[in-house]
C-alpha cells in the first residue's frame, strides 16, 4: 500500500499549483492518494477529480473551513463531501461574499493609515483565486511600506492590528453540519493553532465537538511536536476518532515541505483513507 496527503491547498484558495497541476505532481511524487482541501471553497474540486480520472490517481474531494474560536484559531476538515450538495454550496457562497467585502475594507483601513495601496494591486498578486492578507503582505513589501511578511502582519494585517478586519466565520457546530450536509466526514485540522491550554482544554472541546458530529483529528502535520502528536492520538484513541494527516503544502511561503513527506519525515498509509470511507458509511 502506498502513502497519501490529506491536506493540499491549490489555486482555488491560496495554494500556488492549479488542482490539475496538483494532482499530477502528487502522481509524480509517487504517492496512492490525496485530499484537495481549499480553505471555505470547493471551486477546485471539479477540475482536481476530472485529472484524477483522466490520469488515474484518486482524489478525495475536501474542504478545510475555518470556525469561530479563540483565542487561537480552528480549521474543520470535510473529505468525501459531495460538492453538489445544495446547502454546503449555498453556505459557501455567503461565505465567500462576505470575504469579498472585506478585503477592500482593508484596503480603506490602510490607506487611512498612509499606506497607499489599492484593492486592483492585490487582486493582482493573488493570481486571480481567492484573495487574502498574505496578497496585502506581498503588496506592503513589493512597495516597500514594510521589509517581510512578519513585519506586514505585526503592523498592520494581524488580528487586532490596526488594518485588520475580522472575518465572517461559521460556529464549529455549523461547520461540522454543513460537511456531514454534504455526506462529509469532519476532521479537526491541526489542533496545535487552536491555542488551547494544554489537555484538558483541548479534550474538553473535542469531546463538545463529538457531540455535533466530530469523527476525526489531522494528528500528523509538519508542526506538530512528537509529544503534540502522541497527545492527539491519545485522544483520537480514547474517543474512537479517525487519525488523519497531511502536509498543508500551499507551494509558497513553507520552503523545504513538500507533497506527501511534509518537511522529510511523513508517510501516512493509505489506511488512513480506508478508514475514512469505513466512517463515512457508516454515517
Ligand atoms: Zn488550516
Ligand atoms: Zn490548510
Amino acid at each position: 500500500m502506498g502513502y497519501v496527503d490529506l491536506h493540499l491547498h491549490t489555486t482555488a484558495s491560496d495554494g500556488v499549483k492549479t488542482p490539475s497541476e496538483m494532482v499530477r505532481y502528487a502522481k509524480y511524487k509517487g504517492l496512492q492518494a490525496i485530499a484537495i482541501t481549499d480553505h471555505d471553497t470547493i471551486e477546485g474540486l471539479g477540475e482536481g477529480l476530472a485529472e484524477g480520472e483522466r490520469i488515474g490517481f484518486e482524489v478525495i474531494p475536501g474542504i478545510e473551513i475555518s470556525a469561530e474560536h479563540s483565542p487561537g484559531s480552528m480549521h474543520l476538515l470535510g473529505y468525501f463531501i459531495d460538492t453538489s450538495d445544495s446547502l454546503l454550496n449555498e453556505r459557501l457562497k455567503y461565505l465567500q461574499k462576505a470575504r469579498e467585502e472585506r478585503n477592500p475594507r482593508m484596503v480603506e483601513k490602510l490607506n487611512q493609515l498612509g499606506v497607499h495601496i489599492t484593492y486592483e494591486e492585490v487582486l493582482k498578486v493573488s493570481g486571480g483565486g481567492q484573495v487574502g492578507r498574505p496578497h496585502f503582505a506581498q503588496v506592503l513589501i513589493e512597495k516597500k511600506y514594510v521589509k517581510n511578511f512578519q513585519e506586514a502582519f505585526d503592523r498592520y494585517l494581524k488580528k487586532g492590528a490596526p488594518a485588520y478586519v475580522d472575518k465572517l466565520r461559521f460556529t464549529p457546530a455549523e461547520a461540522i453540519r454543513f460537511i456531514q450536509e454534504a455526506r462529509g466526514v469532519a476532521v479537526l485540522g491541526h489542533p496545535n493553532t487552536l491555542g488551547l491550554n494544554g489537555y484538558g482544554e483541548l479534550e474538553r472541546l473535542i469531546a463538545d465537538l463529538i457531540k455535533v458530529g466530530l469523527k476525526g483529528i489531522e494528528v500528523f502535520y509538519p508542526e506538530h511536536s512528537a509529544s503534540e502528536i502522541a497527545q492527539y492520538k491519545g485522544l483520537a484513541e480514547r474517543y474512537g476518532l479517525v487519525t488523519t494527516g497531511g502536509t498543508d503544502y500551499h507551494g509558497l511561503e513553507k520552503e523545504g515541505l513538500d507533497v506527501g513527506v511534509g518537511k522529510g519525515d511523513m508517510k501516512l498509509p493509505y489506511s488512513i483513507v480506508e478508514t475514512l470511507k469505513t466512517v463515512r458509511n457508516q454515517s
